[in-house]
């Protein structure tokens, strides 16, 4: 039975800022770990989010800040979690907090790349009001990793304390499912669709990019483990690192999972790509699905038959 699906991934993010930092008066400053942007969990989890309601009209209609906690309709509040201590003292079936069943890494740049810093103008009627603003830009390739709990979603966790022991047994944990089979397997494959489609990060307005993986991992495993992110290795001469992925994928298999990598080809992202299809040949349970969306959409039909 397949628990957990995971996505490890390179993606080509063009020239902009994706995910502003803290602004500093009127620069709107990069995001960055040493001299590499990122762009958070938190902004990836919106684009996705954002995708989700543009997919579907149907059980979107809530908001994490006012969550209602209603996991059985509401798809926000069951696949992204939340917490509203508002409903600690409501109907007992709805938990005032729920982890959500998706996890996502920042996406960290890989590479060491120059900045430079775009000057945006608001011109007024009244030329003494036009306004300068500077937001620094930078054009990397972004490493990150998903992951997603099939079980949890639609799933409510229910913690039992008995008061009248006195270790930790006291304490255990039911998880109860409020949606069919049939239910899961549909939102399990509209957030990897959501996933696959996030575009909605910050300036896109004057700096549109694609966020579609360039190099898709994607695996499939009844082993919850987050093995598969530190498959991607990248030099600075843009040579992916062909034996720390071919030991991490055999990790991978060997704990039960099914491998499948989508490639783009993109020149920009790494130098060796007939390397890692040649791989894909040699190793048991790792296919190549192809393009990137074929290895979406291979995912889709997995989820498809493994509820
Ligand atoms: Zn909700």
């Amino acid at each position: 039975m397949v628990k957990q699906i995971s996505f490890t991934s390179l993606t080509h993010g063009r020239l902009g800022n994706h995910n502003a930092g803290d602004s500093s008066g009127n620069t709107s400053t990069l995001k960055t770990y040493g001299n590499r942007p990122y762009i958070s969990g938190q902004s990836f989890r919106h684009a996705t989010r954002t995708a989700l309601y543009h997919q579907t009209e149907d059980g979107v209609d809530c908001n994490p800040k006012h969550a209602c906690g209603d996991i059985e309709s509401c798809k926000i509040c069951d696949l992204f979690g939340y917490m509203n201590m508002d409903l600690a003292d409501a109907d007992e079936d709805i938990n005032p907090k729920r982890y959500s069943p998706l996890k996502v890494s920042a996406n960290l740049g890989v590479y060491d790349t120059p900045q430079t810093s775009d000057l945006i103008t608001q011109y007024d009627v009244d030329e003494s009001e036009n306004k300068m603003a500077h937001r620094q830009m930078t054009e990397n390739v972004y490493f990150g990793a998903v992951s997603i709990d099939l079980q949890a979603i639609g799933t409510r966790e229910k913690e039992n304390v008995d008061n009248d022991k006195e270790y930790y047994e006291q304490y255990h944990r039911e998880l109860n499912s409020v949606i069919s089979d049939e239910q899961r397997t549909e939102r399990a494959k509209e957030l990897v669709r959501s996933i696959q489609h996030a575009i909605k990060f910050a300036g896109q307005a004057r700096h549109m990019a694609d966020f579609m993986p360039d190099l898709l991992l994607a695996s499939g495993s009844d082993t919850y483990t987050h093995r598969l992110t530190n498959a991607l290795h990248v030099s600075s001469d843009g040579e992916l690192n062909i034996n720390a992925l071919r030991y991490n994928l055999q990790d991978v298999t060997n704990m039960g999972g099914e491998v499948w990598i989508g490639t783009s080809y993109n020149p920009e992202v790494i130098t060796n790509w007939d390397e890692i299809v040649d791989l894909t040949d040699e190793l048991d349970n790792v296919q190549h699905a192809g393009s990137v969306s074929d290895c979406y959409d291979t995912v889709c039909s997995t989820i498809n038959n493994a509820m």
